[in-house]
């Protein structure tokens, strides 16, 4: 495998591990057909598959795909012997009397409740064009196949693009949130943190995350402002609304009857004291008076 797919490959792997919880190694699931195909083109398949993906695998074939194989027409017998060394996936169809197809049994045990979640984490390795349609609309399933002697991983899918990308635009909005005061940011951590159990939560039992709403209601501030509760006492008595009043700090003079109002004031005193003093050269027109008598 070239450099620049390996590095695509192992990104791309890397992404399922952040966003969906992969690790290795990673449980492979192999239908019958790509494992016929993997012998029809002599392709090596178990360290292959380790390359794509870049890390230990756990090869698993199911009990359907292993009865395919018995019943090929060309029976593989190094196949088979092969394939008895993986993993048996029970899918619980080995009652019927002829094995489900490879799409309907693999479909079933990635997604047996059908709510678009692949529970168990399974790297698909499939032929079939429908199933690994049918697999893109599963959040978080990387798929394999094989072109030309070329074993590919699949691009992720637009379902697995929308959840990480929900995913990204939380962590960025805790992380804002996060940078608001030191104080603060203990707490923060420990909700992301609890956040991110949720997450997890969700991804191990399907639907879930009702908690998160929740946690968004305790948010919120609990009671008044304790610095307004304290003002409210020279309000009853003063009249000025808060805002006035504070207005007029910032202006530094006080506007007409409001001004005695912030008497206990002694910042707005100052200013006023201070205006006066401006004020009264300007009024009294010293300047003003010495234009006079040069006049005539
Ligand atoms: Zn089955």
């Amino acid at each position: 495998m070239r450099g620049k797919r390996a590095k695509k490959y192992r990104k791309l792997m890397h992404q399922y591990e952040i966003n969906f919880n992969f690790r290795p190694p990673y449980q492979v699931l192999l239908d019958s057909d790509f494992l016929t195909d993997t012998a029809n083109k002599k392709i090596d398949v178990l360290p292959r598959l380790q390359t794509v993906l870049g890390a230990e695998i756990k090869p698993m074939i199911s009990t359907c795909c292993m009865r395919h194989l018995y019943t090929a027409s060309p029976k593989n017998e190094s196949l088979i012997e092969h394939a008895k060394t993986f993993e048996r996936r029970r899918c619980g169809h080995h009652e019927l009397e002829t094995p489900l197809s490879s799409t309907e049994c693999l479909l079933s045990c990635v997604d047996p409740k059908d709510n678009q979640t692949n529970k168990n984490r399974y790297v698909i390795c499939t032929q079939d064009p429908r199933l690994r349609a049918k697999m893109r609309e599963i959040p978080g399933t990387p798929i394999v196949y094989i072109s030309q002697s070329v074993v590919i991983l699949e691009p992720m899918n637009h379902a697995s693009e929308g959840v990480r990308e929900k995913l990204e635009r939380e962590k960025f909005r805790l992380g804002l949130k996060g940078r608001r005061g030191a104080g603060q940011e203990v707490g923060e951590k420990r909700k992301r943190e609890g956040d991110d159990e949720g997450r997890q939560e969700r991804w191990e039992g399907g639907e879930g995350g009702d908690a998160r709403p929740q946690k968004k209601r305790a948010k919120g501030p609990k009671g008044p402002n304790p610095l307004s509760v304290k003002k409210s006492k020279k309000k009853t008595d003063a009249g000025p609304t808060e805002r006035t009043e504070r207005r007029q700090k910032e202006d530094g003079a006080p506007h007409d009857g409001a001004a005695d109002a912030a008497a206990g004031d002694e910042g707005a005193e100052a200013a006023k004291r201070k205006r006066r003093r401006k004020h009264k050269p300007k009024g009294d027109g010293g300047a003003a008076g010495d234009e006079e008598g040069d006049a005539p």
